[in-house]
Parts: structure tokens; sequence; C-alpha cells
């Protein structure tokens, strides 16, 4: 500042001297009144430049080249200028940051206003309810989400709770349930959370079926056997009429116990881990199991029924052999239960050609109607309720099978056409299979293998 004033009156100085040694005292005057209008001239003109850099879209750019006052003026605006742009790109960056994280969350997250308009959504509350992201900022929630139960739940104001409405995308063939809940902040701003529950939902009615169909699985026996057992009870019976009754008893006694054994069986396969490659066991030892088995079956089934049973390639096979075992016998026996008197049974391993072995079970059974096929597997399903009860079913069987295949890397397939018989098989991946010569000397041992209760 000193140099500045030094400067104004070196300015005056010059001016009035100039002018008194041209004009006298009246000149000096006039001189120094010129040298200051000068003076300030020429601040006027370093302002204005300052003024147009300062009015510029680039204000970061290079600055006009002052020196003193007006320089480190422009100097430190520009310095200013330059942190507080640094100030905004790191917002910007965080709040990027932020957004980013938020779409990729598995939840649904919408930001509403004071009167419940979207502020923003990321794309999956945009999946859940259907919004689009650009076009639907500042439109009223309530008017998009058109459920009763969302309507009322935003109306009531209590959201303590979360409500389950029915996602955007359900149709007639497909369930969608999405629950949400709205979580006031700021000042009447809103946050609306939701997420998908279908998984959850489905997952909650299959619970509950499953326990409404063993229960009544169970109930049915358990009545029969009561009834039998009040009747010993309370009536004075005959030897032989004593013994048909037991003998009746005994047979719903194992129903249950087949029941129960198939539930565990279910039960453990979903429960243990998958199994690996480690323990080798001869297709030929498990065939002879699976054969024993049925023919032990179509004779307590008093079934006059040609059972061929192909001979096993010279194959080991690896994984756990008491569920591939239970599989097997699982199939096989179907067949012998399904088949009546006077039909036939062939089951036994087969090479696909690409390294993969299949086990097959034919019969000339009663076949099944196109429509159960799907539905074949899924527990306690029966194309015909009596039949599987007379024969000791108890509808777990191909549950069971379809999860021992998962399990070990194949597949089940069904074939079948009603009155034509019926073509069940499972084939094992390549890798699950060595000829039995690549054998090490390490002796071949069975586990104990689940006798198939259905
Ligand atoms: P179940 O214990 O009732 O046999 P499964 O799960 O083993 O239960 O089989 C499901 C249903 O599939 C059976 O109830 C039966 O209706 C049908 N089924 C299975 N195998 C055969 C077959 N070989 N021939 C005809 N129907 C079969």
């Amino acid at each position: 500042m000193a140099v500045r004033i030094v400067v104004l009156l070196a300015f005056l100085m010059v001016g009035t001297v100039a002018g008194w040694s041209l004009g006298g005292t009246t000149g000096g005057v006039v001189g120094a009144w010129a040298a200051a209008l000068l003076w300030l001239a020429v601040e006027l003109v370093l302002g204005a430049r300052v003024l147009r850099w300062l009015r510029g879209a680039d204000v970061l750019g290079d600055p006009p080249a002052l020196t003193g006052l007006w320089g480190e003026m422009v100097d430190r605006v520009r310095r200013l200028l330059r942190a507080r742009d640094q100030q905004v790109t790191e917002a910007r960056q965080r709040m990027q940051y932020f957004l980013e994280a938020i779409q990729a969350s598995p939840n649904g997250v919408t930001l509403l206003d004071e009167i419940n308009r979207i502020t923003w959504c990321n794309q999956t509350a945009a999946s859940h309810f259907g919004f689009d992201a650009q076009r639907d900022q500042l439109q009223l929630v309530g008017n998009l989400v058109r459920d009763p139960d969302f309507t009322a739940y935003l109306a009531e104001g209590d959201f303590s709770r979360e409500v389950v409405i029915n996602g955007r995308s359900a149709s007639a063939g497909r369930v969608a349930r999405v629950s949400a809940q709205v979580h006031p902040h700021g000042e009447g701003q809103k946050l609306l959370l939701s997420r998908d529950v279908t998984a959850l939902e489905q997952a909650d009615t299959m619970r509950r079926d499953f326990v409404a169909n063993v229960s009544h699985e169970i109930r049915t026996p358990l009545t029969v056997l009561n009834g039998f057992v009040e009747t010993l009870q309370n009536l004075p019976l005959a030897e032989e009429e004593r013994s048909r009754y037991l003998g009746l008893m005994s047979q719903q006694a194992q129903r249950m116990q087949a029941l129960v054994n198939d539930l565990l069986t279910l039960s453990r396969l979903e429960g243990s881990p998958l199994p690996g490659g480690g323990d080798w066991v001869p297709l030929a030892g498990l065939m002879a199991q699976c054969e024993e088995e049925v023919r032990g079956l179509a004779s307590a089934l008093g079934k006059e029924i040609t059972l061929r049973c192909e001979p096993a390639p010279a194959v080991e096979i690896s994984g756990v052999s008491s569920e591939v075992l239970s599989a097997m016998s699982n199939l096989a026996s179907n067949a012998v239960r399904y088949t009546p008197s006077g039909g036939a049974v062939d089951f036994g391993w087969r090479e696909r050609g690409d390294g993969r072995l299949a086990f097959v079970v034919q019969d000339t059974g009663p076949g099944i109607a196109p429509e159960h096929l799907p539905r074949l597997t899924e527990r306690f399903y029966r194309v015909d309720r009596s039949r599987s009860r007379e024969t000791g079913g108890t509808g777990l069987g191909l549950a069971i099978v379809k999860h021992v295949v998962q399990r070990h890397g194949g597949e089940l397939q069904i074939e079948s056409r009603l009155g034509q018989g019926s073509n069940f098989s499972f084939w094992l991946p390549a890798g699950r299979f060595r000829p039995v010569a690549a054998a090490s000397a390490e002796v071949p041992v069975l586990e104990a293998a689940e006798t198939p209760q259905s």
C-alpha cells in the first residue's frame, strides 16, 4: 500500500512540477489534477482487466499479467477459487462413491421428499417397483406404486413395520413379492428400503406344506394303529383274528418307519457336504446288491415279473456308494412296485459314449401321463396315492434319487407314456468312473448300504 501512495505522490509531484514550469502556480494545480486523473485512469484500466478476467468462463485459466496490488489480488482470488474447485471435485467424488455403493446394494433404496416425491432411486428399487430412475424423478411415489396395501401404509404413517406387496415383475404365472419399509429422516424426508422376499415366502410356504404333508403321512398309519389297538383292547378276539390284526399293525408301523427313514435320508442329503472323488467302488458290487434287493422286493410283493439285470461294466465309481446304491434301488424297486405281474423290468449301467455312464431302468408298467412328469420328484407327489401306499411307497423316493444324483454332478431323466411303461435313468459324469484295471491295490470296501424305502 505504501508503494502505491509513493507512486501516487510521485505522479502528483511530476504533474505539479511539469505544470508549474509551463504555467506557474495555475499550471502547477492543473498539472497535479492531470497527474491524479492519469493515475486514476491507469487504475481503472487495470481494474477493468481484473473484472473481465473474473467475469470470463476460464477463471481458473491464465490470469492477466499484473503486478503490485492488482497482481496480488488476482493471485489470491485464483488460489481461493482453486481451493473451492478442489473441494467441489472431492465432494462430487465422494457423492459418486456413495451412489455407486448404493447402486450395488441388493436392496432397493428410494429417497422421498416431504410430500413423498421420488428424488432418487437405485436400479434395484426401480426393478422392484417398476420406476424409471430418470423419468420418474419428482413423481409422487403413491402414483407409481398402486398396490392398495402400500397406499394404506403410506397414508397410515406407522413406519415401524414393513409392508409386503406384489413386485412389478409379478404376473399371472410368476410370483414376485417385495417387502418395503419407510425410514423417516431429516426434515420430513424419507428413505424407502425394499427387498425381494419371493424366495423367502416360497421357502416358508414350502416349509409349511412339508410339515403339513409329514403330519398327514404319519397321522394316517397312526390312526389305523390306534384303531387296531382299541379293538384288541376291547374285543375278545379269536387267536387267528388277533394275529391278523397284529400283522396289519406291523404293516402300519413299518410304513411309519419307512417314512421316517426316508425323511432322515433327505435331511442327511441336504445337510452333508458334496461327495468328493476319493472312494472308488466297483459298479459290479453295487449292481449285485441292487439286484438282490429288487428280487427280494418282487417276491415279498408276490409279483411274477421278468427281472433282467444287465451285467455291470468293469468300472469303478467314486462318490458316496450308499447314496448311489440307494438311488439305483429306488428306481429299480419303483419299477417292480408299479409294474403288474406278467410285466418285465430291465435295469443296468450303460455307457453313454462320452465317458458318462447311466443307470437305466425300463419297465412295462402303467406308464405316467405327461402332466405328472415334471412334478414326480417333488416330495410326497404321487400319481396314484392308493397304489403308492399299497406298495409301501412314501412319496419321497424320487426326491431322494434327484438329490443324490445332483450331489454327484449328474442328472435324473424320466421318459414315460401312459399305458406304455416307463424309463427312469440317471447319468453321472465321466470323472466319477475309472476302469477296474486302473484301480490301485486297495481293496474296495462297500459302505453300509441303505435299504430303499419306497
Ligand atoms: P412313491 O413312494 O410313491 O413311489 P416316488 O417318489 O418313488 O414315491 O415316486 C413318485 C410317484 O411317481 C409315485 O407315487 C408313482 O405315482 C410314480 N412312479 C414312480 N416310478 C414309477 C414307475 N416305474 N411307473 C409308474 N409310476 C411311477
